[in-house]
């Protein structure tokens, strides 16, 4: 089979670590008979630099005429002084809407090899922790109505809205449903319902969904509690399905119980079953160009992607069995580096990642 990707390296350790990636596709591909054709697109400070823009129409075309989109990360000092609408980061924003993503799903996942990176209790975290947070991600009050008004309560005032509709609400919670039935079977609906519209109105449409997956369990618990929950007890939660805002914070949380930023992939996906993927950490400036960034985030990515856009289960579990066992065997970046281990670079790692998977 034939599978054509845009790929973004983006900046800072962006190309580093796509790079390592590419090997690892291009050894699948070897491996399994399929062809990976890759097109580099600009996005980001490097597409600042060459075009003005953060996300040229060009580049956002090719992506939208791929069969999946695999991204570094961008950004980067040299361009935090630009205004809003020119800052690399603008263009993530763009791609989510141009390419119509609209569920973000990020799984935290603590390796058994890793526990000592994570920063919970031992008896808290048992054998390992696998939870997946399915956030919206084209609307909310990220994108609601915004603005100012001179007149408020007391002065000048800023208002942003959360509005979501029994589609958008059908959407993603039909997603966390289907990927539930995949994993244990459970899904934890956040909301804030005691105090919020929008969040009665996204549980009754999760309720209703429930009717049509009798086998998965649904449990619905306040934002507030599941920010408490995610440290007290995360071994609780399999699919935990939210807004963008809450999702956003959540995320973030459930990737901290894990230890590394360096290991942590992300799908976003379309309706057009196009899917955007990623590694959740930034462009690291203060490691780029240095041999230094684990690599790991991003070739979990790839596998997502083998695994989601492309269907290609055995391919996906070939790229995460031989991660696991690259990291049993001790090697470490610097980022999850602990002492007894071998500490070993960007390149270094895909090699060893490629090795794994030839043997
Ligand atoms: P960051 O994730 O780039 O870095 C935070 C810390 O984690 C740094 O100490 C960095 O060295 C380390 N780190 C991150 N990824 C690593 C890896 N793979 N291996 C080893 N160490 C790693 O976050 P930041 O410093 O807040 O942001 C830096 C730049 O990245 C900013 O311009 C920001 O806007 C941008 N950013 C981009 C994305 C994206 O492209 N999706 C996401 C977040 C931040």
């Amino acid at each position: 089979m034939k599978y054509n990707i845009a790929l973004i390296p983006g900046d800072g350790i962006g190309p580093e670590v796509i790079k390592e990636t590419v090997k690892v596709l291009e050894t699948i591909g070897q491996l399994y008979n399929h062809e990976f054709r890759f097109q580099e697109v600009l996005v980001g400070g490097c597409a600042i630099d060459a075009t003005g823009e953060p996300l040229p129409q060009a580049s956002l075309d090719i992506c939208k005429n791929s069969d999946a989109v695999l991204l570094g990360a961008v950004g980067g000092e040299k361009w935090d002084t630009l205004p809003g609408h020119l800052r690399p980061e603008r263009a993530l924003l763009g791609l989510r809407e141009g390419l119509g993503l609209y569920a973000n799903l990020r799984p935290a996942v603590l390796h058994g090899a890793l526990k000592e990176a994570c920063p919970l209790k031992p008896e808290i975290v048992g054998d390992g922790l696998d939870v997946c947070v399915v956030r919206e991600l084209i609307g909310g009050i990220y994108f609601g109505e915004r603005g100012r008004r001179a007149n408020g309560k007391m002065g000048e005032e800023a208002y942003d809205t959360e509005a979501y509709s029994v589609g958008e609400v059908e959407r993603i919670g039909s997603l966390a449903f289907e990927l539930a039935l995949k994993r244990n079977k459970k899904v934890t609906s956040v909301d804030k319902a005691n105090v919020l519209e929008s969040s009665r109105l996204w549980r009754s449409v999760m309720v209703e969904l429930s009717k049509n997956y009798p086998e998965v369990t649904l449990e619905h618990m306040y934002v507030d509690n599941a920010a408490m929950q995610l440290v007290r007890n995360p071994r609780q939660f399999d699919v935990i399905v939210t807004t963008n805002m809450f999702g956003d914070i959540l995320s973030d949380e459930a990737s901290m119980i894990t230890g590394s930023i360096g290991m942590l992939p992300s799908a976003s996906l379309g309706t057009s079953g196009l899917g955007l993927y990623e590694p959740i950490h930034g462009s690291a400036p203060d490691i780029a160009g240095q041999n230094k960034a684990n690599p790991i985030a991003t070739i979990l990515s790839a596998a997502m992607m083998l695994r989601i856009t492309f269907g290609l289960d055995a391919e996906a579990e070939a790229v995460e069995g031989a991660v696991t066992r690259v990291l049993e065997a001790g090697y470490r970046t610097g980022d999850i580096y602990s002492e007894g281990c071998k500490l070993v670079g960007t390149t270094e790692m895909g090699n060893l990642i490629i090795e794994a998977i030839k043997r």
